[in-house]
């Protein structure tokens, strides 16, 4: 680990909680922290656009990557694979740069497992009726997805207690303070500073 290291912050989340839009609100609070663009082989959302939510891909160059061992960490949900890329992630946090991944329990398992100091984020809703309403509000998934991911966040919710932080999102500005208060903690921690001391 070089000695400017960044810190590596693992969001994840229910599926329709809202971590996209509380994770635009951190990156446009916070320009220095990079966020890593996925990638995927599920089709890109109205509104989606390729670079920028997610590097869409398909399953053969998925598997392709896999083989050649590009993957930080990667996982199949819902019928599709998603992958964080090594290479970026480790490029960033040697730069000095915090880096956000926005990842479901299994690959965030796997970054843990990877990189100890990685900090784990759990984004809940004020309720389980709450998400089941906005995931239906979403209008983007037919009822068999809507059931396999609320079925999903269920079995997610499990393993909550593997994770460093709960952030409640009931409002999405709150939710961002607490996430950027989780950040600038990282940030003092003695052996991120320890350098400044050195000399007196
Ligand atoms: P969605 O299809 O709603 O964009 O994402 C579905 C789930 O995949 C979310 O929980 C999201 O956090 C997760 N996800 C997105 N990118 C990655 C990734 O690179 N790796 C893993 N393991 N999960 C990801």
């Amino acid at each position: 680990m070089s000695e400017h290291q960044g810190s590596l912050i693992v969001i994840s989340g229910a599926s329709g909680v809202g971590k996209s839009t509380v994770i635009a609100e951190v990156l446009k609070n916070r320009k220095d922290i990079y966020f890593s663009v996925s990638w995927t082989t599920r089709q890109a959302r109205v509104g989606e656009l390729n670079g920028v939510n997610y590097h869409f891909t398909d399953r053969a160059e998925f598997e392709e990557m896999i083989r050649r061992d590009e993957f930080l960490e990667y996982a199949e949900y819902v019928g599709n694979y998603y992958g964080t890329s090594k290479k970026i992630v480790e490029e960033k946090l040697s730069q000095g740069q915090d880096v956000l991944l926005d990842i479901e329990v299994q690959g965030a398992a796997k970054v843990k497992e990877n990189c100890s100091y990685a900090i784990l984020v759990f984004i809940i809703p004020p309720s389980f009726e709450e998400l089941e309403r906005r995931l239906r509000a979403r209008k983007t998934d037919n009822e068999k997805k809507i059931e396999e991911r609320l079925q999903r966040s269920r079995e997610e919710y499990q393993e909550i207690s593997h994770y460093d932080y709960i952030v409640i999102n009931n409002q999405v500005e709150m939710a961002a303070k607490e996430i950027e208060a989780i950040l600038t903690a990282e940030r003092c921690r003695v052996s991120k500073r320890i350098n400044i001391t050195k000399g007196v």
